[in-house]
């Protein structure tokens, strides 16, 4: 029996390639519904396609053009009108799975809204988890919704993991189970052998060219910072509830390993593959079986080598801020979050240089100020909202 899903965000990178598995297993599933942003062209193609019964974009405008697409073309699918929407979608009775691949802080409600609503939840949306951390994962344990990662590495590391370690995110005990430590793997982005010195010089064009992986501008940029390595960081703590010594980051610039699990009686289980994200995309949606993903096999003998490397943190100050923000407080990973975006989109607009991302977020975890609970929502919203007005300024400053 075909399965239906939700994708959040399908007119993006994780969408695409989620859309390609899809097209892999067609009698598997139904694509129920679909969100995107501002990409009209590429949600009429995906109506056009996979026939599904719902769309509609975030942006009104966007949203109006769809709808007088889908009319004029006679496509089957209904574009919805509502402001609420895309949470309503992702929670609607029908549904079993849902794609959570909005990209940043945008992904946080509906994303929060499927795992309040149980249901399977396939994890791209790192920044959901990083600014509400335990608020996400007690919602979950409540709800008894599955969260199944989708970023390659915490992929990786679940499918690493013993069978109750699976079945028990967000609550488990990894030393109780064997697991000394999660090795969690980066390439380093393209700048890892460039001089330290001229990173403040590089593009946006050549933070974007990420030598291994083809993702979304942000991620990209989050690569090239290794802040994205960062968010991983606060993620894998998030869903494998590690303690400070229990994970290590490390370099491996050719991504062939995805990420490994250190067994006290010293073995490693790596988990392997060539980088495109459509194999954990097909892991998590046919789990805990397997199905095909249209992805390669390994070819070992043009591998060559594997190599590592110890992360630099004079390199990478991203890295370090995020690591720092995950053992200080709730509040500072949500902060960290908000700041970045915010230097980001000011970098990909040419406001600030490369090197001034890490200055605009150390500056507001540096303003950081406790103002509630962090067990409340409305409270890292909060956060969020403050963090992004100090972002601001300080990207002005900068820029004036
Ligand atoms: P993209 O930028 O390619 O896609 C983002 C999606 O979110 C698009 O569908 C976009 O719509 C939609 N979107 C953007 N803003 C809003 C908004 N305000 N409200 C609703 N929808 C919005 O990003 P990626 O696919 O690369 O990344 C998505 C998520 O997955 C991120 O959290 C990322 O960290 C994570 N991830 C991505 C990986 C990758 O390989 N790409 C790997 C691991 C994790 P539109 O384009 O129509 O404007």
């Amino acid at each position: 029996m075909s399965k239906n899903l939700v994708i959040l965000g399908a007119t993006g990178s994780i969408g695409c390639s989620t859309l390609k598995v899809l097209r892999e297993n067609p009698n598997s599933y139904f694509l129920y519904g679909v969100t995107g942003g501002k990409n009209v062209a590429s949600m009429v193609d995906i109506c056009r396609e996979f026939a599904p019964k719902y769309a509609v974009m975030a942006d009104d405008e966007s949203n109006q053009q769809l709808r007088r697409m889908v009319h004029d073309l006679a496509l089957s699918c209904e574009v919805l009108n509502d402001q609420n929407a895309i949470a309503q979608l992702a929670v609607e009775p029908e549904v079993e799975l849902v794609m959570a691949a909005i990209v940043g802080a945008a992904g946080l409600l509906p994303t929060l809204a499927a795992v309040k609503a149980g249901k399977t939840v396939l994890l791209a949306n790192k920044e959901a988890l990083v600014m509400s951390g335990a608020i996400f994962m007690d919602a979950a344990r409540q709800s008894g919704a599955r969260i199944l990662p989708v970023d390659s590495e915490h992929n990786a590391i679940f499918q690493c993991m013993p069978d109750n370690i699976q079945q028990s995110l967000g609550h488990c005990d990894l030393a109780d189970s064997g697991i000394s430590k999660i090795l969690l793997t980066g390439s380093g982005g393209p700048f890892r052998y460039s001089d330290v010195a001229s990173l403040s010089a590089v593009t946006p064009a050549q933070a974007c060219a990420h030598p291994n992986w083809s993702m979304g501008k942000k991620i990209s940029v989050d690569s090239a910072t290794m802040m994205n390595k960062g968010l991983e960081y606060i993620e894998a703590k998030r869903l494998f509830n590690t303690q400070p010594k229990q994970i290590d980051v490390i370099i491996h610039p050719q991504s062939i390993i995805h990420s490994m699990v250190q067994y006290c009686d010293g073995s490693v289980l790596a988990q392997m593959g060539e980088p495109d994200m459509a194999t954990p995309i097909a892991h998590v949606m046919a789990y805990p079986n397997r199905q095909v993903s249209g992805v390669q096999p390994l070819d070992f003998f043009s591998i060559g080598e594997l190599s590592f490397i110890p992360p630099d943190y004079a390199r990478y100050p991203c890295l370090k801020l995020a690591v720092d923000a995950c053992y200080d407080s709730q509040t500072a990973t949500t902060c960290l979050n908000a700041a970045n975006e915010i230097a980001v989109a000011a970098f990909l607009s040419g406001r600030i240089k490369f090197t001034q991302i890490a200055e605009v977020v150390a500056s507001c975890l540096d303003k950081l100020s406790y103002i509630g609970l962090e067990t409340e929502l409305s409270v890292l919203l909060e956060v969020d909202k403050r963090a992004r007005m100090h972002a601001d300024a300080a990207v002005k400053r900068i820029f004036a």
